[in-house]
């Protein structure tokens, strides 16, 4: 409780210190720090994008320009008040985005980088050329805003309003952060294992998008009535590469550095506009690019973290998310009665040009059973867990789970079925604590939006999915772990992890892919242990493995694959006795 009195403290210090600076700051200072808090919603918007997301915009400049020309026509040109244009300046910047998102957004990196560029180019030009936006010389006479009651200039008016929004996107955006979505979004750099949560990453990515685009626009709508005038310059590709520097320089990792970011380069740019020339003689702009330039090679040598990289070593640790000791459970899942056929696999064939991967594959697998699938080196074992999780779609067969047919079904749709995976190469967000990577294993458990997560009205659920996190971790032995990073564990924990976060949406079978490949030995033990808890407790498991050793005393059943094909199935020492086995494992096809 301490700690939540000296949060609200702090709070209360910050309302009063940015009520009060208008009254006791000049004007020579308030002008810096409302541009500071103008750049650092729109920088907010690209951490979020660049930093959280992985993606890259280099036109968000143009955003800021739909902001500041909706407002600019609205009310210069049909006497609308800004607090009324506001919400269109915010729907006709969220529109343009949500329609140019689902045009580039899927992209691969290199081409939404100049997809961006195309557009902000685009938009720039239409500024300049459209009728009744004034052409090059802009629209001029954009009246202020006036809080009503106060007389203030319009430096303090403007300070006040900015220093309002910013705090309140802060919050917002360290609210959505905070939450399944936040997790949802943090975990979209690595789209595959999103879907295979039950995450629409691209739908996901195109809201990102959109929400970055409305902190551009409401920056804009600010700008314009503070400056007053409104032309194409400032909405440009230069502006843009601008506020992407001005976050990288701050970090994108962390939403502070889209306010230390804006902060560092106009104090800089400042600093080297008046004391460069007095210094040396020499014009600051010349200057200016040097310092820049070097600023930008130094921050590349680093982590990406920017600034706030540097500047976390002083400050106190970051908050992580905590699990309450007890909360209502999530939903479960109806489970099939044990020994039902819960995954029949027919004819199954996956070719690759001439080559067959999986060559007609049958097998059945009931509820509740540990089955093995192992094969020497490009036996199909990938191929094959591929086709079973959505991920390839076969070329000839069927899949039946539950007694639906999955065959060639995404892999967020298998995943909603009930069907939860591991990786071969472990794939959990290093960044992230080993709770809240386990949290996104119930992504699909929980139903709160975006909108929810920012206004903190999610904090039931989410209560009860961090409960449920923290279940699956000790579950499965890793409760000591939770607040750490996930990449700062073992390999073995790190797939234990994995499995945690399977476990954590609550599946019905539980597809394993090579879980012991690159473990030392006492990692492998600890990992066959776990597996046969969990078949003790009655999970329905699929483990494909290449470590015959490894499956032997552990599974239930076995069928093996050599060059795409079943060459044999039954228990442990069925197998093995198999001559045909015998000659794969040994025929030194294997590595
Ligand atoms: P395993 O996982 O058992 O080692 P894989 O399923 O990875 O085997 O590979 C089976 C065969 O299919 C191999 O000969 C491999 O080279 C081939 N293969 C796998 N994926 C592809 C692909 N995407 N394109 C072409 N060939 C592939
Ligand atoms: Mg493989």
């Amino acid at each position: 409780m301490a700690a939540r009195m000296r949060s609200r403290l702090a709070w209360v210090l910050l309302g009063v210190v940015l009520v009060a600076a208008p009254w006791v700051l000049s004007a020579s200072w308030l002008t810096p720090l409302n541009y500071i808090g103008l750049y650092a919603l729109v920088c907010l918007g690209l951490v979020l994008l660049t930093g959280m997301a992985g993606l890259t915009s280099f036109g968000q400049a143009a955003f800021v320009g739909i902001g500041a020309y909706t407002t600019a026509v609205l009310v210069t040109g049909q006497g609308w008040s800004p607090w009324l244009s506001l919400p269109v300046s915010l729907v006709v910047a969220g529109v343009t985005a949500y329609i140019l998102g689902w045009l580039t957004i899927r992209l691969s990196s290199h081409y939404l980088v100049l997809g961006t560029m195309a557009w902000g180019i685009s938009i720039y030009a239409l500024f300049g050329n459209m009728p009744g936006l004034g052409g090059y010389n802009g629209i001029g006479g954009v009246p202020p805003i006036s809080l009503p009651g106060v007389s203030a200039s319009t430096q303090q008016t403007f300070f006040w309003l900015i220093a309002l929004f910013v705090v309140l996107a802060f919050v917002a955006a360290r609210n959505l952060l905070d939450s399944r979505q936040g997790r949802a979004i943090r975990s979209l750099r690595d789209p595959a294992m999103a879907e295979s949560f039950g995450i629409h990453v691209t739908r996901l990515k195109v809201i990102v998008f959109v929400i970055a685009a409305l902190l551009a626009a409401l920056s804009g709508w600010l700008n314009a009535h503070y400056v007053s005038v409104v032309n194409p310059g400032p909405f440009g590709i230069n502006a843009s590469i601008d506020y992407l520097f001005m976050a990288v320089v701050g970090g994108t990792t962390s939403l502070a550095g889209a306010l230390v970011g804006p902060a560092l380069v106009e104090v800089l740019r400042t600093a080297v506009r008046d004391l460069v020339p007095s210094l040396t003689g020499m014009a600051g702009g010349s200057f200016e690019i040097i310092v820049f330039g070097t600023i930008v090679i130094l921050l590349l040598q680093g982590s990406g973290g920017g600034v706030m990289a540097v500047l976390r070593r002083w400050l106190p640790k970051p908050r992580v998310p905590r699990a309450p000791v007890s909360a209502e459970a999530l939903p479960r899942r109806e489970q099939p009665p044990r020994g039902q056929a819960l995954l029949r696999v027919a004819g199954l064939t996956r070719r690759f040009g001439g080559l067959v991967a999986v060559d007609d594959v049958g097998f059945e697998l009931m509820a509740g059973e540990l089955l093995g699938v192992i094969g020497p080196n490009g036996a199909g074992k990938s191929t094959l867990f591929n086709l079973l999780t959505g991920v390839l779609a076969p070329t000839a067969g069927r899949v039946e789970f539950a007694g639906r047919s999955i065959g060639g079904a995404s892999a967020r749709h298998i995943a909603g079925l009930g069907v939860a995976r591991t990786f071969q190469h472990v794939r959990l967000r290093p960044e992230m604590t080993v709770l809240e990577n386990a949290a996104l294993g119930a992504y699909q458990r929980s139903r709160a939006g975006i909108l929810r997560s920012m206004l903190r009205l999610d904090r039931d659920e989410e209560a009860r999915s961090l409960f449920e996190a923290r279940r699956q971790l000790e579950r499965v032995g890793l409760g000591e772990a939770a607040s750490l990073p996930a990449g700062s564990l073992p390999l073995g924990q790190q797939r234990i992890l994995e499995i945690a976060r399977a476990l954590a949406s609550d599946p019905v079978l539980l597809l394993l892919d090579e879980p012991a490949a690159g473990l030392r030995y006492q990692e492998k033990q600890a990992l066959a242990r776990l597996l046969r808890q969990l078949r003790g407790e009655g999970v329905s498991m699929l483990l494909v493995e290449h470590d015959m050793d490894f499956v032997m005393n552990l599974v239930d059943r076995l069928v093996v694959l050599q060059y795409g094909q079943k060459i044999a199935s039954g228990t442990a020492r069925e197998v093995q006795a198999d001559p045909r086995v015998i000659e794969a494992y040994l025929g030194g096809i294997d590595d």
